[in-house]
């Protein structure tokens, strides 16, 4: 039988409570469009996985995470504010331990309005998805989004490119390299681990600490994203990689991207950074 983290001392002889930073959570209606979606035009089955917020939440619970950030996306114009004040409700609702990323569009009025309205009312930073919104990061209408979230000291997690559907990102690593540089202090969290440009993200994080990339669906050994990663990389990359597992809407069972984790023997300091003490430095929301 394999250990839970939870299971394992760390080197203080306590135990480390996980935190997850990509999951999601919609509200009823758009979670019933996304699920429908998945059922026709892809392979993944996700049907017996949760949507309720409390249920969602609970399955991490029992899983030993005590922190997790969610996000849902716009995915058209018209509907940022309105799906921003449900992540906002939906944490308080949860209680402590749960954070949401707010959305824009770019397409809308006042994006860097809205971001600073989500910021105001709880979101502790901003989730882009370059695919379904068709938004890619360095479109220089961001650059007010940005500077909002950098003043607030969030945090951006960006899907970036079209994984696992394309593996094209118009170089994804060069995009995210210029956006750092104009925003200084602004971190980012390139979602998936970087796939498929993992090993220059790599490269750019040893010389930018602002950057993180997170484990999401690509450890997991179940996951139709799974890619086979070197151990050395990982270690190399130790102090900015990030628990995540796009938790409910993966075709797996939760635990499935930790088990994966665990199954690389890593040293256990660096499991430990990775599945909490990493995401404590990303934002000032999950520190204490
Ligand atoms: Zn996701």
């Amino acid at each position: 039988m394999r250990l839970r983290l939870w299971d394992i001392p760390t080197g203080a002889g306590k135990h480390a409570p996980m935190i997850d930073v990509h999951t999601h959570l919609h509200p009823p209606r758009l979670f019933a469009a996304i699920r429908r979606w998945f059922a026709e035009r892809s392979p993944w089955a996700l049907e017996h996985q949760p949507t309720d917020p409390h249920e969602v939440a609970r399955v991490m619970r029992e899983h030993g995470v005590e922190k997790f950030v969610f996000c849902s996306y716009a995915h058209k114009a018209g509907m940022a504010r309105e799906l921003n004040g449900w992540l906002a409700q939906t944490a308080r609702d949860l209680g402590p331990g749960a954070f949401a990323l707010a959305t824009v569009h770019l397409d809308d009025p006042d994006p860097a309005g809205d971001m600073r309205a989500a910021l105001a009312d709880g979101c502790i930073g901003l989730k882009v998805h370059e695919n379904v919104q068709k938004l890619p990061l360095d479109d220089p209408r961001f650059g007010p989004v940005l500077d909002a979230v950098a003043a607030a000291e969030g945090f951006v997690l960006v899907h970036v490119g079209a994984i696992p559907w394309s593996d094209e990102t118009n170089d994804g690593p060069r995009r995210i390299a210029g956006v750092l540089t104009r925003h200084p202090t602004l971190r980012i969290v390139v979602a998936h681990f970087g796939v498929p440009d993992s090993e220059r993200y790599l490269d750019l994080a040893a010389r930018e600490p602002r950057l993180f990339l997170d484990t999401t669906m690509v450890f997991a050994r179940e996951s139709p994203m799974h890619r086979a990663l070197d151990r050395e990389a990982i270690a190399r990359g130790a102090g900015q990689i990030l628990y995540g597992t796009d938790w409910p809407n993966v075709p797996h069972a939760y635990d499935a991207e930790l088990r994966a984790l665990q199954a690389l023997d890593l040293d256990p300091a660096v499991l430990r950074a990775i599945t909490s003490e990493n995401a404590r430095g990303l934002s000032p929301a999950l520190a204490s």
